[in-house]
């Protein structure tokens, strides 16, 4: 089996076009091609993790944050990362983040939350919007098939659990090609008139450029006809944060104290008490403020997110409950889900989640 093998289970849930622009989750060290015996699951990549995977004899790390953020021009061992780099190449071990892009897969981080908190009847939060293109082009019939087959391998047709999906119509094209052109059809300086199929697809914003080349690539046209609509459709399988139900309405504070134990706080920060008993509940792992107002308006009585600043927790207003249960508790099970979807594919494989808590973070 090879690095890329186990990258594209994962991808399968989490694809790297669902990654925010500022990330840099995917193969941050090593080779796609090279051979994988021993993956370590961790939610950080720190030079104990690696200590780790050298002594369990890992050659892959999956990891959900992503070792190197920004850029690097120096590797010399003066920081942590750069001595994870070191580490990292001299023992032959990848490296691989699967960050925002689990965030926002809808089987991703949240949906593992919502698991552990029991929930029911949930869906994303904020479900992503302004991220897909439709492309509408025009080709002769005997094309068509070798068209389609492009657009979607580079990624173009995919609807939910659906690809390949795309629609045809048919139709009259007409040109007149000058004197220093080469027409695939017809001939020049004369009004030709073509039997097209007319194809639309609907692709990911940043698919763009790849599906026009692989269209300009596969059309028999010199000049193709094609246009590219920005969509406003929302995207309910891909977004942040999640919204649930528990099966009965419980006792606010007993549910608090629940968290607190399955997620195995220190501590939970949270505003005023407002309702006594609590049904619907939204959560984000991480970082989770900005969602804080649809929390709200999706009638959420409690909001479980992480790094919530002293005045992010006034947005509340008594409308929710704002619940701090930490960055690293918020997100530790989704080693867990890393876990399982390699485990599904690759059962008979070695597969363990990392022994060390990364957590920097201590409550006194
Ligand atoms: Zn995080």
């Amino acid at each position: 089996m090879t690095v890329k093998d186990c990258i594209s289970e994962i991808e399968k849930i989490a694809p790297l076009r669902y990654q925010e622009p500022y990330d840099n989750a995917g193969l941050i060290i090593g080779n796609p091609n090279d051979k994988v015996t021993n993956i370590l699951i961790t939610l950080d990549v720190t030079e104990v993790v690696l200590q780790e995977a050298i002594a369990c004899k890992a050659d892959l790390i999956i990891s959900h944050h992503p070792l190197i953020f920004k850029g690097i021009k120096k590797i010399n061992g003066n920081s942590e990362t750069e001595r994870c780099i070191q580490l990292a190449i001299k023992n032959d071990i990848a490296i691989y983040a699967c960050h925002t892009n689990m965030d926002s897969a809808n089987a991703g981080v949240n949906a593992k939350i919502c698991e552990k908190l029991g929930l029911i009847n949930t869906r994303i939060l904020q479900p992503k919007t302004n991220s897909l293109t439709k492309l509408a082009t025009y080709v002769p019939h005997a094309y068509v098939e070798k068209v389609q087959e492009a657009l979607f391998a580079a990624g173009a047709g995919c609807i939910g659990n659906y690809d390949k999906c795309s629609f045809s119509a048919e139709g009259i094209g007409t040109y007149r090609a000058n004197e220093q052109a080469n027409p695939f059809i017809g001939n020049k300086n004369e009004f030709h008139k073509e039997p097209e199929q007319r194809i639309e697809v609907i692709l990911p914003n940043e698919r763009t450029h790849a599906v026009v080349n692989a269209l300009l690539e596969a059309h028999p046209y010199e000049e193709v006809a094609y246009d590219l609509f920005p969509l406003q459709n929302t995207f309910n399988l891909v977004g942040d944060g999640m919204i649930g139900e528990l099966p009965e309405a419980m006792d606010t504070k007993t549910f608090l104290q629940n968290v607190k134990t399955t997620f195995g706080c220190g501590i939970i920060r949270h505003t005023a008490i407002t309702k006594n008993s609590v049904k619907r509940i939204a959560v984000c792992g991480g970082s989770g403020s900005f969602l804080i107002e649809d929390a709200i308006r999706n009638g959420a009585d409690v909001f479980i997110t992480a790094d919530v600043k002293y005045h992010d927790f006034f947005q509340a207003e008594n409308k929710t409950i704002i619940a701090d249960i930490g960055h690293f508790e918020s997100e530790q099970f989704t080693k867990e889900l890393f876990y399982e979807i390699l485990k599904k594919k690759f059962y008979t494989f070695a597969i363990q989640i990392s022994k060390v808590s990364t957590n920097p973070i201590n409550y006194l």
